[in-house]
Formats: C-alpha cells, structure tokens, sequence
C-alpha cells in the first residue's frame, strides 16, 4: 500500500537551554566549553546533604515563555524527583515537574509553505534540571571515558506538544516557531549545534480511516531542523514497511545520526511510573500572583508576528522579507542597525538575507558572531546608496570586510574602488569607446531593432574597462543609449 493510504501524526517535546547566569539549583555558572567539571559544587554533584535554592530568574523566563506561547500560567507549581541511574547524574534523580508543570495548556500558530496557518496545542512546559555529559573515546582521552559535570543542573524547560502535526514539513514549522520566539525573548541563545534547543519527535502512522492512533516512536535529541524533517520522513517510510510486512511498530526510543542518514533503536520506551517519580521533599511549591503574571505580560517583547507585520508597515518589506527577517530575533535586530544606520531599508534587506545570511550559514556562524558588524554593512550600503560604489565593487568590499580589513570607506581608499559618477566624465569615456569602435557602431546600427539590445553588452564591457571598472553600469547604460540613439 502507497504512503498516502496512511495518517502520520507527530508530536513534538523541546528542551531549551535558557541563558541563565546560573545553574537551577545553585550559584554554579553556566557556560560553554569550559574545562570539564570547572563549574561544580556539592549541590550540582549530588553531595549528600546539599540543599538546592531555585534560581529566581529561570521561573520568570519561563513564565514569559508560557505567556508568549499563549499558555495558562498555573498558579501552584510543583517539583518532582525522576529516578534513574545514569553516569552523568550524580544525584541518581533528575528534579523535575511532573504533576504540577508550571506551565499548562496554550497554543501557537504556524505558517505552511502554501499560505495556510493552523494552530499547534502546548499540552504543558516544565522546568526541569539538565544532567551532565559523558564523554567517550574520540572525545576524550584514548580509550577511556570521562565525566563533564558543568552541565549537570543547567535549567531547562521542556515544551510538551500535543500531537496535532500531521507531516514534516508542520513539525519543522511548529519547531521554527518556537525556536523563532524563545530567541525573541532572549530567554535561549538558540544555539542548536551547541545544545541549546533539542528535539524529540514522537512519530505514529495510522492507515487512513481508522481511529486508533498507531504505537509511537520517539526520536531523540534532534539537534537541526534538516534532521528532524530527514528523521521523521525516515521513521515514517520505516514504520508503513513494518505494517505494510505484516509486522507491528514496537513502542521505543530512537536516534538518528545526521552525519550518516542512519536511524536506530537506543532503548525501550520507558513510561512515567518506571521512573518510581515523588515529589521533592526539598524543594517548596512555586507559587506565582495574578499580579506577577500581570506584570510580566506587559514587559512582554514584541513577538515574531508582530514584528514581521511592523516590518510591512514601517520599512515597507515584502511579506516574505518580513517573514524571514522578523522572524529570528538577532536578525531582525541586526537589519534594524543596519537601516537605521544607512538610511536604506530595501539595500538592507537584500544585503541582509542575501549575501551576509548565505556567508554566515557557509561557515555555520550565528549573525551575532559575524565578522561583518551592522555598523560596517551599514557604511558599505550607504556607499552603495550615494553611487560611490556599484554593486559589483560592494561584494568586493564585503569580501574585505569579511576578512577583516576594516571599514567599508577604509576599503575603498585603500583599493581605489571609487565609483565613477560624474556624468561629464562618463560622457567621455563613452564617447571615446564609441570613437574608437567604428566598426560595432556600424554593426549596432545595421542590426534589427529588436535584436540591438544583445549588442550593448559588447560596449558596456569596453566602457567597462576603459574606466577600470569605476563607472556607474546604470549611468553608463543611459548615456550609451541616448548616444547610440543618436547615431541612428
Ligand atoms: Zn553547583
């Protein structure tokens, strides 16, 4: 049987890493990339008798986060203990909520590639702890593995959907989403490579007309939103093979490898009573005021939607631009400098999500990190806008900036990239090409009208390089044109 003769239904769990200074449960910092277990105390290492103390600001962005996910906020939070052994958690539990998240049910909107939106519910999200991290050979030494505790107490919130998207192409929507506001919000760096947003993607099929949801798979640990499509479109055809042998999808836990396009089983499906969870004896009930909420909704920031509406309005974008700029928050940031700085929204925005977003992706660099700062692309399209320099000499000027070398105004002395726009001296050296090509002259004339415009390309590369590649092309066109008319 074709795969259109089977439903899929997909449900997503995302954890995101906030930005918090500190861990969860103590004054530990969090960071990146430090020597292993540097930033450790007795309560992150589970030493008997260390008392957590819950971190202020990690229940604020997550009480944002519920609110920009149109969820209810619930008013009495509770913690509970997850039981497991794993190497990389010293305490032998994870603190976590599981009766009482503190965040319950919401929704959020997506826009499909046709135009069409749908909503996606939020089943809840908690705040739980992160464990620590095992590393193996290849990451550590020879032979041997080792234990990073840095991460071990790192705050996360677990967004639960419910399982309302029925293909890839919505759980990369819903996902993007949610990446999309939680970077607004700044209450995540977004940093998928690094960690800061993983995906678990519940996969089911069911063939068309039945009832009964199908036995589910959970992948885990998705780290791009390419695996996730690749993921589920993988686990989808291997579940309709399955059922179509005659054979039945076994509910368990799976990976997927991006690197080598490769799926496969890491365990069992494990519910929530194999957890033996128990509330927290050591940690009180959150509890959070209407006027808390109150106060929070109006220190809202703006969200995606709105921005990408205001960009409409205020820069006069296309909706897609809009769509693509508004909806990653140091992005939007950046084009703002951008235009504020050079007065030319349009010329932003090309730059922006043309030849700055494509170079940053190449070399897999967040925008803030570009070695090309908004300022600096403001300077080079301020350039480009005042006729200095054509299109052609600014990516020469990217380039350089890229590299480093400075300013867009510094580059262009040094290289001697000004842009001919006297119209006086264009006159001339057209008038000199003209002169000098007799015979192209001739040719353009006896050639039909309708055909005349392939010959120009002939002229604006000598024109071209009679100046040295300084002339304005537009310029050049116009007076080429009324010269040639002329001669007609
Ligand atoms: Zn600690």
């Amino acid at each position: 049987m074709p795969s259109f003769n089977y439903i899929l239904t997909v449900g997503l769990e995302v954890h995101v890493q906030l930005t918090s200074k500190s861990k969860m449960f103590c004054g530990c910092p969090v960071t990146y990339g430090s020597d292993p277990n540097t930033n450790v105390c007795p309560v992150c290492l589970g030493f008997p008798g260390a008392l957590p103390v819950l971190n202020r600001g990690a229940i604020g962005g997550t009480l944002l986060t519920g609110l920009m996910l149109n969820c209810k906020i619930n008013p009495v939070s509770k913690w509970d203990r997850k039981n497991y052994f794993y190497p990389d958690l010293p305490k032998g539990y994870q603190t976590t909520q599981l009766e009482k998240p503190i965040v319950g049910r919401g929704q959020v909107e997506i826009q499909l590639a046709d135009g069409s939106k749908k909503n996606i519910r939020i089943h809840h999200a908690h705040l739980e702890e992160d464990a620590g991290k095992s590393l193996h050979d290849g990451n550590f030494r020879h032979g041997v593995s080792g234990i990073d505790l840095n991460r071990a107490g790192t705050p996360l919130i677990e967004i639960v959907s419910e399982p309302d998207m029925i293909s890839a192409e919505e759980a990369v929507a819903f996902a993007k989403k949610l990446h999309s506001i939680v970077t607004s919000i700044g209450i995540c760096d977004g940093e998928m490579s690094q960690g800061s947003m993983r995906f678990d993607v519940n996969v089911s099929v069911k063939p068309r007309g039945s009832d009964t949801l199908g036995t589910r798979t959970e992948t885990k640990n998705l780290n791009s939103f390419k695996f996730m499509e690749e993921a589920i479109a993988k686990e989808v055809e291997r579940q309709i093979d399955l059922i179509e042998d005659g054979g039945s999808v076994i509910q368990e836990t799976r990976l997927y490898n991006g690197d080598t396009k490769t799926a496969r089983s890491m365990r069992s499906k494990e519910e929530a009573n194999d957890y033996r969870y128990f509330p927290c004896p050591d940690l009180l009930p959150v509890i959070v005021s209407d006027e808390t909420i109150e106060q929070l909704r109006r220190s809202m920031p703006e969200l995606p939607d709105a921005r990408q509406a205001r960009f409409v309005e205020q820069y006069g974008l296309s909706e897609y631009d809009a769509g693509i700029l508004g909806s990653d928050a140091p992005m939007a940031a950046y084009f703002e400098t951008v235009t504020d700085q050079s007065g030319n929204a349009k010329l932003a925005a090309n730059w922006t999500m043309g030849e700055l977003a494509g170079r940053l992706n190449n070399e897999d660099i967040s925008i803030g990190k570009s070695p090309v700062s908004a300022e600096q692309l403001a300077g080079m399209i301020a350039r480009i806008a005042d006729n200095s320099i054509s299109g052609k000499m600014a990516k020469q000027v990217f380039e350089a900036m890229w590299a480093g070398e400075g300013s867009a105004d510094e580059i262009i002395e040094a290289r001697g990239l000004k842009q001919v726009s006297d119209s006086g001296a264009l006159e001339q050296i057209v008038a000199d090409v003209l002169a000098a090509n007799q015979a192209m002259v001739d040719d353009y004339i006896n050639t039909d009208e309708a055909k005349r415009k392939k010959k120009l390309g002939g002229f604006m590369g000598q024109i071209m390089k009679a100046s040295k590649g300084q002339a304005n092309p537009q310029q050049v066109n116009q007076i080429l044109l009324q010269k040639l008319n002329e001669l007609l």
